[in-house]
């Protein structure tokens, strides 16, 4: 009797996954039928389009704002994962672990870490897409951040608590600073300088006290920043100044 019901309760617990499943591929299919023009009746066994690419392409499509919702997103995942030491289990290779993917630096502990460094880690590629994601804004707006930017940074890196050193836009700071320089030659000084200034004139802003992260004290004090004791969009400022004077005409 017991087995039994324990098997029809699984049973159904399996089907109804599976309907929820179904329900969402149909939902999927729907979005994508609306987005075409000609929708192909799902008798059809010849596909109209050969594309293999349509997520890239979506993803290519992605707006400033929906990039920044989804690493906001992740980000509270990542807080959740970093505040509760206990969801983080022991590498099996803990010292002596290669891995240096942050996802895997992420999940799991090693005694060896900078607790710090793995959460700014984590940030990277975020800080990489919102970066070239605004370069792109940039150069479409005849080498100016257009409202769109503005907007979006707004709603989605604006923190009031400026102790809260697992935010998404302390992670991206700490991300610009650590590799500013690959930043500032991948893209401009001027992007670079318009960027922080941009953040800083809609309000994206916050004085962190990074006295006791030496990793975050080591970048500003590596571009001259006049104060190394607190990140700031403004502390980064350093960044473009700095360099300024080995006067590279900018074409
Ligand atoms: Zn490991």
């Amino acid at each position: 009797m017991l087995k039994r019901s324990y098997y029809t309760r699984r049973k159904r617990a399996r089907s109804n996954k599976k309907g929820k499943r179904k329900s969402q591929k149909l939902k999927n299919n729907r979005k994508r039928k609306g987005a075409g023009k000609t929708p192909t009746p799902s008798t059809r066994k010849v596909r109209a389009t050969p594309y293999q690419t349509r997520r890239s392409v979506k993803r290519s499509n992605e707006t400033l704002l929906d990039l920044l919702a989804r690493c906001s997103q992740y980000s509270e995942k990542v807080r959740e994962r970093m505040e509760n030491p206990n969801v983080r289990r022991l590498c099996k290779f803990d010292k002596s672990c290669y891995r240096e993917n942050p996802k895997h630096r992420v999940s799991f502990q090693h005694s060896n870490e900078n607790v710090g460094q793995v959460e700014i880690d984590a940030y990277r590629e975020c800080t990489d897409k919102f970066l070239e994601k605004s370069w792109e804004l940039y150069k479409k707006n005849g080498d100016q951040l257009p409202n769109e930017w503005y907007v979006s940074i707004a709603t989605h890196l604006k923190t009031w608590d400026y102790n809260d050193q697992r935010h998404l836009y302390f992670n991206i700071l700490a991300n610009i600073c650590q590799h500013g320089e690959m930043y500032v030659n991948k893209y401009s000084k001027r992007f670079i300088e318009n960027l922080l200034v941009g953040m800083e004139e809609s309000a994206v802003t916050g004085m962190f006290d990074i006295t006791s992260r030496p990793e975050l004290m080591e970048c500003l004090a590596r571009m001259n920043s006049p104060d190394d004791r607190y990140l700031s969009n403004t502390a980064l400022l350093a960044l473009v100044k700095e360099s300024s004077n080995e006067d590279v005409p900018q074409t």
